[in-house]
């Protein structure tokens, strides 16, 4: 598809985008936001309210990316915003503890039971770059079992079979990071306990921990399947390692305990990030106490942070939990149920093979006619369906994650009238992504 075949234009982000293109590698700050994997010009921002966003050439869009995840009350909600006013207010960083950061980590322990101790850091990759080197220095092993399609960020040793921007992408195992750090790492398919099974029985003793997606949204929504995140907690139990649960998307969104809430797995660490800061930077890493134990300055294993637990963050954060009773978790589910009867109702009656794939209120939409279990089966899907459907969505003004390998994301402030907009724009989606040829 040409950019000459979009059928708008967005002058203002385009000036913006030659702008950023001259200052900034690919004109953007994180990979997925240039647009490469569907094409055309991506949209600058300017504000945001409730589920809107408006771009520079003041055109407004319903937001089903929410920022990745984190805005999960919609943009500028008053009560986070005032939060955040006032702790502005009284200073920006002190580089000393303070209330906020002790406050959020207790509302963050008494939502998930398995956090028995809480690190603030600023970046979710930041957490899982912690908990590994954590993991390791407990267990005194070498080796990470991670699962293709899974992200956890850009850290080095993880960045191997990707999913999010490496997937969008189809980046081979990233230039610059070295052998010595890849190659600590196992990479094996997703939901395939065999194969960590064996990878347990090929390295005895050495294997410090496996981190997964608590349920992964970064190869598009991909679920484990029954049994699958209990299998990894019990061989890891029975093997010595960690079981490592990664939970910066599906934290504090798919339940008020996050998928812990859902699923029940107890792991011996977890990761957090997204809705935890209520759109600022702010992350996590946690649980067995006896494990944190190890950790600066209890124990031997290094981790600090110049703005870690800043208190703006912390109280945006803070405020945003406390607003996320189950009122509002019954909210997102419903908005969330009603997109997806929207969307496959749309596809279905222009005949597109599809499948709607869930875990609790995140969903994505892979253009297949097969279950996509792995990252294997999320790559056969046709991605080119997507990107006509993608540019239809938002000619329309309805903002999608702009590649086939990401969740779509909703929040409580998804009303009557975003719903309607949705709706609007998807029969002539559903028919562009019908008529679209590779
Ligand atoms: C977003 C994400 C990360 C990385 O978080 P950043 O804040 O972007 O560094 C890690 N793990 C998962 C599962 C994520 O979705």
């Amino acid at each position: 598809m040409s950019e000459l075949s979009y059928p708008y234009e967005a002058p203002a982000s385009q000036a913006l985008f030659d702008r950023a293109a001259a200052v900034t590698p690919g004109g953007v700050n994180s990979p997925v936001r240039a647009f490469r994997a569907v094409g055309g010009t991506p949209r600058f921002m300017v504000s945001g309210s409730g589920p809107y966003l408006t771009d520079a050439d003041g055109r407004e869009y319903v937001d089903l990316v929410c920022s990745w995840g984190p805005m999960i009350l919609g943009h500028a909600h008053p009560e986070v915003i005032a939060a955040v006013q006032d702790a502005v207010a009284r200073g920006t960083s002190f580089g000393t503890p303070g209330e906020g950061e002790v406050a959020l980590a207790e509302e963050m322990i008494a939502r998930v039971a398995p956090l028995e101790r809480v690190r603030l850091v600023s970046s979710g990759t930041e957490a899982t770059m912690s908990a590994i080197r954590l993991a390791r220095g407990f267990t005194q092993r070498t080796k990470v079992i991670k699962f293709a399609g899974c992200y956890h960020g850009h850290v080095d040793s993880l960045l191997a079979a990707a999913g999010s921007g490496v997937a969008t992408f189809a980046l081979p195992d990233t230039p610059g990071v070295t052998g010595a750090q890849a190659g600590d790492t196992i990479v094996l398919p997703y939901n395939d306990l065999d194969a960590v099974r064996e990878a347990f029985r090929a390295h005895p003793g050495e294997i410090a921990c496996v981190i997964t997606e608590a349920s992964p949204g970064n190869m598009g929504v991909v679920p484990p399947a029954e049994g699958f995140n209990q299998g990894l907690k019990d061989l890891c139990s029975d093997n010595g390692a960690l079981y490592i649960s990664d939970e910066v998307m599906t934290g504090f969104r798919t339940s008020r305990a996050g998928w812990f809430g859902v699923d029940g797995v107890v792991p011996d660490l977890m990761t957090f990030g997204k809705v935890m800061g209520g759109g600022f930077p702010a992350a996590a890493f946690g649980g067995r106490a006896d494990v944190m134990a190890h950790l600066a300055p209890a124990g031997p294993v290094y981790q600090a942070g110049t703005l870690s637990g800043n208190p703006v963050a912390t109280a945006a954060g803070l405020a945003q939990l406390r607003l996320l009773d189950d009122a509002a978790y019954a909210k997102v589910d419903a908005v969330s149920k009603q997109i997806q009867g929207l969307v496959t109702e749309a596809l279905a009656k222009e005949g597109v093979a599809h499948r709607l794939q869930t875990a609790s209120n995140m969903f994505s939409v892979f253009f297949t006619d097969r279950p996509v279990r792995d990252y294997e089966d999320a790559k056969a899907q046709e991605s080119f369906r997507f990107t006509a459907f993608f540019h239809a969505m938002l000619a329309h003004g309805v903002y999608l994650p702009p590649s086939s390998f990401e969740s779509w994301f909703v929040s409580t402030a998804h009303d009557e009238r975003a719903l309607q907009k949705i709706a609007d724009a998807l029969p002539a989606a559903a028919r562009a992504a019908a008529e679209a040829t590779a």
